[in-house]
């Protein structure tokens, strides 16, 4: 695709209706919320609820348009089916988007307003924590539904889910090193990992206790100097981050980090990290990948911790021993995905995909039968 057409398709891709984009990626329900003296303007995305409940985070994001919040619902409850799915979790998928500034917006009966319309969808969403809310936020909207996941340990939740989904991502990243360099030892590998954040910070200490040689970066510089100088990591401006010459990046801040530009300066082996969509647009980089030799474990594998952490406590009595023996998993899934791209011949993401849509089908079949 040249730079005339890549173009007009973003510009046809931007001009199609809710619907149109709907029918495209496949959802079943999209439902706006809006309340006027709290000043709540929500989208939830109900995805596919053929495995389960739709489940997925609450995100509150000052969006720059209305369209920009639609189109992240949409992606990324779509991006939850497919977690669930390929998790072996008898979850569908959901996302909430709350548009605006959480700094201004955000009080008790705001949240609690929230809450009620999470409740109307009477148990078919579940919701939890996503960027801009904290388990206290959860408390609130606790209050007005039992719809809601990822509550303080001391309500009996499964707390931040962080540190879990930072060991599926470790688990991911030692599959995805078996595959590139035959051993899934990380020591002395030299791996880079963007943004130090909860799930980063993490991460990096799963690295720091194998001995991999570690470079951190994040726009934080407090922070990425706390959790550089606590592991011995070393610290790259944020924008030379992808040219150095490491084994693995990952990617553990922004989505779409994987794209035409940064693929011209990588030169790892393997790709495996925690962000959600890392790949701009799912076919052409997720064929380059190929191309270029590139080991990825796809996103939505690797960074399943959190859901899994998140679908013990809805058992009625969280575990985390259960919580962490699942996300081990997370290691087979990884290997079991590489060799279906290489049986196939597909990219990974593609491979992780199909996966999950044949466990949608064949469980859904399932069900139907008496
Ligand atoms: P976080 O907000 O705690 O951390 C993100 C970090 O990235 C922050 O420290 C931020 O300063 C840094 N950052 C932002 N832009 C950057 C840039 N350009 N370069 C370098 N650093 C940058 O978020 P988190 O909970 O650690 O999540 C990280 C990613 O993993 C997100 O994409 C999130 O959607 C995804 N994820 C998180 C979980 C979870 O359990 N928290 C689960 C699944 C997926």
């Amino acid at each position: 695709m040249n730079v005339k057409e890549k173009k007009n398709s973003e510009a046809a891709e931007k001009s199609i209706s809710i619907f149109e984009r709907a029918a495209q990626m496949g959802h079943e329900q999209i439902i706006f919320c809006h309340d006027e003296p709290t000043g709540l303007k929500a989208i939830i995305g109900i995805h596919n609820t053929v495995l389960g409940p739709a489940l997925g985070g609450t995100r509150f994001w000052n969006y720059a348009t209305e369209e920009e919040a639609a189109i992240d619902v949409l992606r990324l409850s779509r991006g939850m089916t497919y977690k669930s799915a390929v998790s072996g979790l008898n979850l569908g998928g959901g996302k909430a988007v709350i548009i605006g500034d959480p700094l201004q917006l955000k009080n008790e009966a705001f949240l609690r307003r929230f809450g009620k319309f999470v409740n109307s969808l009477a148990g078919k969403y579940i919701t939890a924590e996503d960027m801009n809310m904290k388990t206290r936020d959860m408390e609130y909207i606790a209050m007005e539904t039992k719809h809601v996941t990822g509550l303080p340990m001391e309500l009996g939740g499964s707390g931040d889910p962080s540190p879990i989904t930072a060991f599926g991502v470790f688990m991911g990243m030692k599959a995805a090193a078996k595959k590139a360099f035959g051993s899934d030892s990380l020591t002395g590998k030299k791996i880079a990992v963007e943004g130090v954040g909860q799930v980063g910070m993490y991460l990096v200490e799963h690295l720091a206790k194998e001995n991999a040689s570690i470079y951190v970066s994040d726009i934080n510089n407090d922070r990425l100097k706390q959790v550089a100088n606590k592991h011995g990591a070393t610290v790259i401006e944020a924008n030379k981050l992808y040219d150095l010459d490491v084994d693995i990046y990952a990617p553990c801040a922004m989505g779409a980090t994987i794209n035409d530009a940064s693929l011209k300066r990588l030169k790892v082996a393997v790709i495996a990290g925690a962000a959600n969509n890392q790949l701009e647009n799912e076919n052409i980089h997720g064929q380059i990948l190929v191309d270029k030799g590139i080991t990825y474990a796809p996103d939505f594998v690797i960074n399943a911790g959190g859901v899994i952490n998140i679908s013990s406590e809805l058992s009625g009595s969280y575990n985390k021993e259960v919580a962490l023996n699942w996300t081990e998993k997370i290691y087979d899934t990884t290997q079991a995905i590489f060799a279906k791209a290489e049986a196939e011949n597909i990219h990974t993401q593609k491979a992780a995909m199909h996966l999950a849509e044949e466990r949608i089908e064949q469980v859904g079949r399932v069900k139907l039968s008496l």
